[in-house]
């Protein structure tokens, strides 16, 4: 066994850099972790405690996150518990602590404890600062890519979403409406409200026991996943109008140049939900959507049916996610990068 798969068995110090080879062959069908990781015991010494997630936050890591942050908080009332990502959507300003979160990452003293939460410490940005610094760092994650950072690797690929691995760290008797909000938002975001193969029967009965905590689920859903601006909208439709479909139409890609960008005035954050769009089409197997960041630079965004294993193609390209779903960015032009990848779609659609 690879030192970095050991890492997710073992509660052990373990740090990785480079080497994705394993990733290629085979990056599903890891096993658990054999050890139920104790929150409280973990921090009861802290005096001060940090929080990050990753760069470009989504609903999951803004729900692990901020779920974390307010069941620390509650349960260690002495404890010094802070935030930081990046500025995450508006849509997510009604989850408690929304305001409290620090996207300017400033100089800190060393924390006792550290959590990386739904990436690895190479997704942190800013943060890895804060990572490096401290006594103690705790990895909880769901990325089947993700090969463990820091003293604790808590990783389980099986389990939907970051959030409902933060559900089953935290005591029932500590749960209330605000923590269970922000756990169901992640939750929602990473399942596709529930609609994703990471949906299990458990990630549904939690779902139930969240809402008897009485939120607003369904304004909640409407407006952290459904609902679009108008620009996000026409940004979309535009996306989905110039679209192309390649191998026999079991594929489709789009892509966004910054001139385009520019125009609607949107960012990166307005962009979520093009590629499930592409994926819902009829026939097929892959949707991969394509927006500039830089000159000859694109973030590329991959999601499959059944067949593709997205995550070993996105960690063949430095970036990671889950079979389902996964991310990387690439360089070249548009052309070069669809061209790289779309051997790579083919290869996977030839195994299954
Ligand atoms: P999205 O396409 O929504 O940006 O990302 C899909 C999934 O892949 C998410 O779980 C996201 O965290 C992961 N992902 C996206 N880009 C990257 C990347 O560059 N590196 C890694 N390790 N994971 C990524
Ligand atoms: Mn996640």
């Amino acid at each position: 066994m690879s030192e970095r798969a050991k890492c997710l068995f073992q509660r052990k110090k373990c740090e990785f850099t480079g080497d994705v080879n394993h990733l290629r062959k085979s990056p599903v069908g890891r096993n658990e972790v054999n050890f139920m990781l104790n929150l409280l015991e973990e921090c009861k010494e802290a005096g001060r405690i940090g929080i990050s997630g990753h760069i470009r936050p989504d609903g999951d890591c803004v729900g692990a996150c901020l779920g974390l942050w307010q069941y620390l908080k509650k349960c260690l009332p002495q404890t010094h518990v802070r935030v930081f990502l990046e500025k995450p959507a508006d849509i997510f300003n009604e989850i408690k602590g929304f305001d409290e979160i620090d996207s300017e990452f400033p100089e800190e003293e060393p924390f006792d404890v550290f959590f990386v939460m739904d990436c690895g410490a190479d997704r942190l940005g800013e943060a890895e600062k804060y990572f490096k610094a401290a006594v103690k760092t705790i990895n909880i994650d769901h990325h089947i890519s993700n090969p463990g950072c820091g003293t604790i690797c808590y990783i389980k690929p099986q389990v939907g979403s970051s959030s409902e691995l933060v559900y089953d760290l935290m005591e029932e008797g500590m749960m209330d409406r605000d923590i269970a909000m922000a756990i169901y938002i992640g939750i929602i975001h990473d399942t596709g409200v529930f609609q994703y193969s990471n949906t299990s029967p458990a990630t549904m009965e939690k779902g139930a026991k969240l809402i008897r905590y009485g939120f607003d689920f369904p304004r909640m859903i409407r407006e952290t996943f459904y609902q679009k601006t108008y620009l996000q909208a026409q940004v979309m439709g535009r996306a989905l109008m110039e679209s192309i479909r390649f191998l026999d139409g079991q594929c489709i890609v789009s892509v966004l140049d910054k001139k385009a960008m520019d125009f609607y005035n949107v960012e990166s954050q307005d962009l979520d939900g093009i590629v499930n769009q592409l994926r819902n089409i009829k026939g097929v197997e892959c949707a991969v959507f394509m927006y500039q960041t830089a000159t000859l630079e694109y973030r590329v965004s991959l999601r499959s049916g059944e067949r593709v294993n997205v995550a070993a193609i996105a960690s063949f390209f430095g970036g990671g996610g889950h079979a389902r779903a996964a991310g990387c960015t690439m360089k070249g032009t548009f052309h070069d990068c669809i061209n790289n990848l779309s051997l790579h779609i083919e290869q996977e659609l030839l195994k299954s």
